[in-house]
């Protein structure tokens, strides 16, 4: 108890991961993280049997924790980086399962033969040993930190069938157990590696570039800064900047987009990422495990073992089931003996039905082995779900709304026309925005910049640099304050915007966005920006109408000419336009009104309020930008919204599957109970309906591992 004290609580991330294997039952991990928990050098532990793995955060050295891992009846690896480890092989039990189960045999058919009943039960008895070992050992360790799991009702069941004589049930029931929970095992393992297989994308060894030449180097022993070489058809090793070559990349692993990406001097590659036909020549932006890929994984495995709702409902559930039929049992098995009612083994035998059926153990499952098949899903399509609450969301979503400049349209907004007003050059007017939108981040501004970049026209120098969100940008040059924006700006300052109205009105109905540069007092001159409307918007939002989405809105700060042109290119049913960021957070807010499930779409950055005020909040491009992955509930790491639809559907299908499988395990169980009374209920039969409810319910989760739309 003392380290408990002396050492202080480490913190997530010097938290140690193990992979468990052999738990069968949620309940079973939650009797290893108390008996883990109880160990007097561990400060913190969680055990999540969804994704097999225990977070441990603890002062002793690996082997012990091994150790207690093991004695509680299970195996545990520690995982080291993100490289995954070879699962080990659950040769063992698969034998003793199959010893047990040809003892069975051979007492059953001896005890044909005319055999004495003493020696079949011999067989009984050694299968029940063979395969009742494991599950008993677990069960000891249960019971000392004080947990009622699967395999204390097993074991307590398997003794009370040999106490009552009934050894080929004690067998049966305890062979049944362990053929079911191999099974179960088995598949729910293909769930766990569904994100394994990403983490093994990142090649080992990179080639680094050195005074001497190329030279292969592992992955972890690379800087930040240095310049690795990617030789054509070879994995991207670690994220970075290409310095020199060419080629096109797949970004499959991180996008979801299976078209390669064709890529050149200056821009970014990801690890992982497939280089398909030139040389490249990377300066590494990131250390081996700090990639995007990893954390993509990272933050899959956390959403993963975050709850959805309806979890919460199935927990309180069996927290109240589990003691409830154990009481039953314990009553069954006195009060009726003790008033001399029927047969004192009869009713034992009833009470022994009533304690295998005591673990809901297919409904504790019901709901997380289907998240985790889901987010596996998405996340090889490059779709960021995060967590159970956004799935659910995601399923229930009837309209979605979506912000316009770099969202629906490509966000990257040329100059198409400089007009001036006023007796000025043009050339003059052009270094003017470009000092003024030298601070900003928004895509007009960069629009702006490049254009006067590319005809040589230089900033001045300026200071009180200041952005006017939803209205434009301004800088003081020369002690003047000069202004870039939209009619709203100039407007709020009393000017006169007469002049400038008609060849305004002209460039709005093309769909043109104005910026208007001027002082407090004149405007100087008028620069005409148009950004496209993408490929795969109209797309995205055609699938959408398709899968019944009620609405699909655009929300956007521009002006109403060309939000309307924009709008019936991209096939939005509705558009708000000229909108102040904050009018956006209202917006989404009257949507939201009589019960209506409203997401946003945005590319957050600009949109964060609008993105955390929607029911659910997506955010594209992830792949580029870290605040989109923070902010919002699902992240489409692609650059387009071609994955939205994927994303809906999925969603609804895991919601569909999870509300089957918590209908389905709550019938078995139920009828399993009231087929005890009149008789019709044998123990192995309980077994049965246990075990194979809960490999049914597993089965069901993992079509979504499949699922296309
Ligand atoms: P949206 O992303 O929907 O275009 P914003 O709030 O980002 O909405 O911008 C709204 C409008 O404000 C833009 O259409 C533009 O007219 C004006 N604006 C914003 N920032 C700038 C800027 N830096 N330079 C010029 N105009 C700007
Ligand atoms: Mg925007």
């Amino acid at each position: 108890m003392l380290h408990k004290k002396d050492k202080p609580l480490h913190q997530d991330t010097n938290d140690q991961i193990y992979r468990i294997e052999g738990m069968d039952c949620s309940s079973c991990a939650a009797s290893l993280e108390k008996h883990m928990a109880n160990l007097p050098s561990v400060q913190k532990v969680q055990v999540h049997f969804s994704t097999g793995k225990m977070k441990i955060a603890h002062s002793l050295p690996p082997e012990s924790i091994q150790k207690e891992i093991k004695k509680a009846g299970y195996t545990g690896q520690l995982l080291t980086g993100q490289k995954s480890l070879p699962s080990t092989s659950t040769a063992k039990g698969n034998v003793a399962a199959l010893l047990a189960g040809l003892f069975i045999a051979c007492g059953y058919i001896l005890s044909h033969t005319g055999l004495s009943q003493f020696t079949t039960d011999i067989f009984y008895g050694l299968a029940i040993v063979i395969s009742g070992a494991k599950p008993a050992k677990s069960a000891y360790y249960a019971l000392k930190s004080r947990s009622l799991d699967m395999n204390v009702l097993m074991a307590i069941a398997a003794i009370g069938a040999a106490i009552l004589g009934e050894w080929l049930e004690g067998a049966s029931i305890v062979w049944l157990f362990a053929i079911g929970n191999i099974l179960q095992n088995k598949s729910i393992d293909k769930t766990r590696s569904s994100i394994r297989d990403l983490m093994d994308l990142t090649p080992p060894q990179a080639w680094l570039k050195t005074a001497r030449g190329l030279v292969q180097q592992s992955i972890e022993a690379i800087k930040v800064g240095e310049t690795i070489v990617v030789k054509p058809g070879e994995r991207i090793p670690l994220d970075g900047t290409i310095l020199n070559g060419e080629s096109s990349v797949n970004q499959a692993p991180i996008t979801g987009e299976s078209v390669p990406v064709d890529k050149k001097e200056g821009d970014a590659v990801y690890a992982g990422t497939v280089n398909e036909s030139g040389a490249l020549e990377v300066k590494v932006i990131s250390s081996a495990n700090d990639t995007t890929l990893s954390r993509i994984i990272h933050l899959v495995e956390e959403a993963q073992e975050k709850k959805a709702k309806s979890q919460a409902f199935v927990d309180r559930f069996a927290a109240i089931y589990t003691p409830i039929v154990f009481l039953l049992a314990i009553f069954t098995m006195i009060i009726p003996p003790l008033l001399n009612v029927g047969s004192r083994n009869e009713w034992l035998y009833k009470g022994l039905e009533l304690l295998v059926i005591a673990c809901p153990c297919a409904l504790v499952i019901s709901t997380p082995v289907a998240i985790v098949s889901a987010i596996g899903n998405a996340a090889k399509k490059g779709i960021l779900i995060k967590g159970g609450t956004a799935l659910e969301t995601a399923g229930k979503l009837n309209v979605v709304a979506f912000d316009k400049t770099g969202t629906l349209t490509k966000g990257k907004p040329t100059v198409c026309s400089v007009n001036v007003l006023a007796e000025v050059a043009e050339k003059d007017l052009l270094s003017i925005a470009r000092t003024i939108e030298e601070q900003s981040k928004h895509p007009i501004a960069k629009a702006i910049i490049e254009h006067a970049e590319k005809r040589n026209i230089i900033g001045l120098k300026g200071e009180a640099y200041q952005a006017i969100p939803g209205k434009g940008a301004t800088a003081t040059i020369n002690g003047i304050d000069y202004f870039a924006g939209n009619e709203k700006l100039f407007a709020e300052m009393n000017l006169s915007l007469q002049n400038v109205k008609v060849l305004f009105e002209e460039f709005q109905q093309e769909g043109h966005t104005v910026v208007l540069i001027g002082t407090r007092t004149k405007i100087l001159g008028l620069i005409a920006v148009s950004d496209q409307v993408r490929e795969s918007s109209a797309y995205a939002l055609k699938r959408l109408k398709e899968i019944g989405m009620a609405e699909i809105v655009m929300l956007t700060g521009d002006n109403e000419g060309t939000a309307k042109k924009i709008a019936k290119e991209a096939l939005v049913n509705r558009y708000f336009a000229e909108l102040l960021p904050e009018d956006k957070v209202a917006k989404i807010n009257q949507l939201r009104k009589d019960g209506t499930v409203v997401g946003m779409v945005g590319d957050g950055i600009n949109d964060a309020p609008a993105l955390a005020t929607a029911d659910l909040g997506i955010a594209m491009g992830g792949a580029g930008t870290d605040t989109a992955i923070e902010t919002a509930d699902i992240v489409l790491m692609a650059d387009h919204l071609e994955k939205l639809p994927h994303a809906i559907q999925l969603s609804r299908k895991a919601m569909t599957i999870i509300k089957q499988n918590i209908w389905f395990s709550l019938i078995t169980k139920l009828t399993a109970l009231a087929l005890i009374y009149p008789n019709y209920l044998t123990l192995w039969i309980a077994v049965l309906s246990d075990t194979g409810a809960a490999l049914i319910v597993i089965l069901n989760s993992m079509r979504l591992l499949r699922f296309k739309a």
